[in-house]
């Protein structure tokens, strides 16, 4: 039977897309590689999703999973001819038990909208990466997300108590679960951040947090990046870390001021987004210590959210960075590194290095606390090459390996950065992966041609399918 014939048979023939126009925008998702999937398909079960894997794997068609698509990493674009396994039919909270503090969820449930259903309870999932309002737990999932407050709570593999997943060969297993530290291999570690290679999530045992008594948000301001990137090392080498810790520099103040009326101090050339949590008395000696050792670096002002529209206000700017830049160049590249804290300040002077060298205005926005790197390079498509913008990421990217860095902090590698994976991992590390992975999917079609370097299902794809091409408009 015809691969769409059995898919309409087992979604329904509404929840399976192959027009061309429909399957446009699936072709990429928030990064730049793009590739059109032969079909979309929406199920709405878990057998569902098996019964799809089962009729792929027949037609000997590759598989894609997908979320909402705001993967920076061409995680979900669609190499060798695969169909996307959408789960925005996946939506359903199925549990939350307070007493137990964990959360029964399907992939397809929006993180923000978990964070919602979750405060009148008093607990929240502390993951929250700045697409939180889009991003689904299952792509949380597929990309290991983090966030700002990765930084006191750690990233989405802590708080994963357990998944069901469907297999390559369509099975449909569960590993981990409420319980914690089930007997046997805990698979779950390695499921987290494996970006759709090792088969589809369909629901999820999530862990939950009590919210906490207090919250202190407050903007430290600093005279250049340098000044501010130094204050943050001294703050964790002080030994106190903040539930979060972000750094915006001027550029990105300004985009948000012209934009969405931010009201950033635009006299400052960087600031420290600095949140504390705990009881009362804790989170006043630690605002007291961290403003100390930030006034030592150079910090000229402390402005702190008294209420919390407020504090709201300035995590909405700090989360609407990325659309904001686009006041002043309509395209950006948003890097992903992660380097040691303790060489940001020369690190962030060799990227603006490369940035003039090239000719590109650079935003920093970044969860500095973690050590991550996000140098957005502005351009405008219509008249730069994007090759141009690639060089100079790549170099960038060299620039954070050398200083002991990795290639990512939280964005994964998917398509965009497979090739750069030679410069961090021995060919034995790599191999161990590919067995690994292997186990799972000896056949390799779940998400071929992403994260392993020299994968022959990308390879095989017919140049003129892959183009480098823009994700215009990407922020939802
Ligand atoms: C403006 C903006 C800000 C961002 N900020 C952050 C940030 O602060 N922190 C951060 O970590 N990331 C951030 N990201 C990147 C991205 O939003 C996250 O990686 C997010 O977790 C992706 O979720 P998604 O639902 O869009 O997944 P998708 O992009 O759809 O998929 C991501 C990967 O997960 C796999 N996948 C999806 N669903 C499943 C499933 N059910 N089972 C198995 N695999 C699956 C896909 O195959 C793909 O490899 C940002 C992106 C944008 C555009």
């Amino acid at each position: 039977m015809d691969l769409l014939v059995r898919l309409a048979s087992i979604c329904g023939r509404e929840n399976v897309l192959s027009d061309p126009e429909d399957l446009l925008v699936f072709e990429y998702d928030a990064g730049f590689d793009r590739s059109a999937p032969s079909a979309v398909v929406v199920p709405a079960t878990a057998d569902e999703v098996s019964a799809v894997v089962r009729a792929a794997r027949d037609a000997g068609v590759p598989i894609v999973p997908r979320g909402a698509g705001t993967g920076l990493a061409g995680g979900t674009v669609a190499c060798g001819g695969a169909i996307v396994v959408s789960t925005s039919r996946l939506r359903n909270i199925l549990e939350i038990d307070t007493v137990g503090r964990s959360a029964l969820v399907e992939p397809g449930v929006v993180n923000a909208d978990l964070g919602a259903a979750l405060r009148p309870h008093g607990l929240f999932f502390a993951p929250d990466p700045s697409s939180q309002r889009a991003s689904t737990i299952g792509g949380n999932i597929g990309n290991n997300a983090g966030g700002p407050h990765a930084l006191r709570y750690g990233s989405v593999v802590d708080h994963v108590l357990g998944v069901e997943m469907v297999l390559p060969d369509g099975t449909i297993a569960a590993f981990g679960g409420r319980a914690p530290d089930l007997p046997g291999y805990d698979l779950v570690p390695l499921i987290v951040g494996s970006e759709g290679t090792l088969g589809i999530v369909t629901k999820a045992w999530l862990r939950l947090l009590p919210l906490p008594e207090h919250v202190h948000t407050f903007l430290a301001l600093f005279p250049d990046v340098g000044t501010g990137a130094r204050a943050a090392s001294a703050i964790i080498g002080g030994g106190i870390v903040p539930a979060a810790m972000e750094m915006l520099d001027r550029t990105t103040m300004r985009a948000l001021n012209a934009a969405f009326d931010a009201h950033l101090p635009e006299e400052a050339g960087s600031l420290l987004l600095v949140e504390v949590e705990g009881l009362v008395e804790e989170c006043r000696d630690q605002v007291t210590r961290i403003e100390t050792l930030c006034r030592a670096e150079g910090a000229f002002g402390i402005r702190t959210a008294t209420t919390a529209e407020e504090r709201d206000a300035l995590w909405k700017a700090r989360k609407l960075g990325y659309p904001a830049l686009a006041r002043i160049k309509p395209n950006n590249y948003l890097n992903d590194a992660v380097v040691p804290r303790t060489k940001l300040p020369e690190v962030l002077g060799r990227v603006n290095g490369i940035a003039d060298r090239y000719g590109y205005t650079i935003a920093n926005m970044f969860h500095i606390g973690d050590g991550n790197l996000h140098p957005v390079l502005l351009f405008d498509a219509r008249t730069e090459p994007i090759e141009r913008v690639l060089r100079a990421a790549a170099e960038i990217l060299r620039v954070a390996v050398d200083a002991g860095g990795m290639l990512s902090g939280e964005h994964g590698i998917g398509v965009e950065k497979e090739d750069f994976m030679t410069w961090v991992f021995a060919p034995e590390d790599l191999d161990a992966m590919r067995r690994a992975r292997g186990a799972l999917d000896p056949d390799g079609v779940m998400n071929p041609g992403k994260v392993l370097p020299g994968q022959k299902a990308c390879g095989d794809i017919p140049t003129s399918r892959i183009k480098r091409g823009l994700a215009e408009g990407m922020w939802v």
